[in-house]
């Protein structure tokens, strides 16, 4: 019997839509949504100022639309300026934390260390992380890509327990691949998320590892999502630029969905 595991579609909107663009933008996705019934999960993570208005408009009964905050700290509360908690976050009614986006560890020196410190505390706050890991080019250039995940794999999830790994989702995200217009090939994406999975498969066992859904980010559009998401390990995408359009994030769901067999 084939393995399901059902696809997320999640959108990273970065630094982009304050609670009013994030309300527009959510009464018209929602419109396009409605009767869609997408054989998958759907994720928006909006910056922090604009949570409070997502929860209140996906808070409704049966809206198919979950929410994620896009950082959060490895501390529980006290002189940490600028930062917020997993607790913090959770009374937004939000189910995911995305952690260890490859600008997190670029730009703000999130290491290995602080990132496995966050996907704990989000654990007990029982959020699910969308953990994100991936490769610069120089470094797959160096032949150093087993390398690079191995290590960001073993690292960022020391300590996490089998439940914890099933509710994590992890997101293969190429550096070289973000925001550049440049899409891995399905073959080097493919082999990628394989890998991924092994990983996983030696630090959890197999049976679990099948449990864990995979996701690809970098460049993901309305006219790639279908190539993407018919690869067998790849169970999703995140989802930057495309993302930020009502229509182009439908349009590209409902590409990728097209190749699911339910
Ligand atoms: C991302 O930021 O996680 C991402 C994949 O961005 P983009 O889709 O714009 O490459």
């Amino acid at each position: 019997m084939p393995i399901h595991r059902k696809p997320i579609l999640a959108a990273n909107w970065k630094m982009n839509k304050g609670p009013s663009e994030t309300e527009d933008f959510l009464k018209s996705f929602l419109g396009k949504l409605q009767g869609s019934g997408f054989p998958c999960e759907i994720v928006i993570a909006p910056p922090f100022v604009s949570l409070a208005k997502a929860a209140e408009i996906l808070g409704g009964p049966k809206v198919p639309v979950q929410l994620a905050a896009q950082n959060g700290s490895q501390k529980d509360a006290g002189a940490f300026t600028g930062e917020v908690s997993m607790l913090m976050l959770k009374e937004f009614y939000l189910h995911y934390v995305i952690l260890g986006h490859s600008e997190r560890r670029a730009i703000y020196g999130e290491t290995d260390e602080v990132i496995n410190a966050k996907m704990k505390k989000a654990r007990e706050a029982n959020l699910k992380p969308i953990f994100c890991i991936g490769e610069t080019l120089a470094e797959r250039e160096a032949g150093r890509l087993e390398e690079v995940l191995g290590r960001q794999i073993t690292k960022g999830l020391e300590g996490l327990s089998e439940k914890d790994m099933v509710d994590t989702v992890v997101a293969y995200e190429p550096v070289w691949a973000i925001g550049t217009g440049v899409t891995a090939t399905t073959a080097q994406a493919q082999e990628a998320h394989a890998f991924v999975r092994g990983e996983i498969a030696k630090l959890y066992g197999a049976a679990v590892a099948n449990k864990v859904r995979i996701q690809y980010g970098g460049s993901v559009k309305p006219d790639n999502a279908a190539e993407l998401m018919a690869c067998p390990d790849i169970d999703g995408a995140l989802v930057g630029g495309a993302a930020l359009d009502p229509t182009s994030f439908f349009e590209l769901i409902k590409a990728g969905c097209s190749v699911i067999e339910e």
